[in-house]
């Protein structure tokens, strides 16, 4: 079976930064499971599977375009430092999960002068290459209730 829209797919990867510098990588965990073509990963990410089958390895590198966007500074965000309650020391490079217009998000500290916070909404990965390692390891048709979902259950998928 070949990797097409509405399959479920499980890789193997390893994410690399331009310096060799290893991000992330499914390496003595579980192997990251999706549904094709429901915007699960990233688009350029996507794109490189499609057509693949069971065993294949690549490498691909993908542009910050095709990748998680490039940095925008209208994310960067000055608040009171009141508003980060329960936290005792904020610092430069701190990240935070908050509840934004756009869902779930990881926010980073950016800067701290006296009160004032610089909050960077930007995906801890916006504007930078990304360099895949993938080995796709399984290609299965979805159940009925993966495609309503838009994702993928169990191993690897959501768990709910
Ligand atoms: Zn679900």
């Amino acid at each position: 079976m070949q990797i097409a829209n509405d399959v479920v797919v499980s890789i193997e990867y390893t994410l690399t930064d331009d310096q060799g510098n290893v991000i992330d990588s499914s390496a003595g965990g579980e192997p990251l499971a999706y549904l094709h073509g429901a915007g699960n990963i990233i688009p350029g990410l996507e794109a490189a599977l499609e057509g693949k089958v069971v065993g294949d390895a690549f490498k691909v590198s993908i542009a910050p375009a095709d990748g998680y966007g490039e940095k925008n500074d209208d994310m960067l965000q000055q608040v009171p430092r009141e508003m980060f309650q329960g936290v005792d020391v904020i610092e430069a490079g701190m990240q935070f999960h908050a509840q934004t217009d756009h869902g779930m998000q990881v926010i980073t500290v950016s800067a701290v002068e006296g009160d004032l916070v610089t909050v960077d909404g930007n995906h801890p990965l916006a504007g930078q290459n990304l360099h895949f390692d993938v080995k796709v390891l399984e290609v299965r048709a979805p159940s009925e209730e993966e495609l309503e979902h838009g994702h993928v259950h169990g191993a690897g998928g959501h768990h709910h």
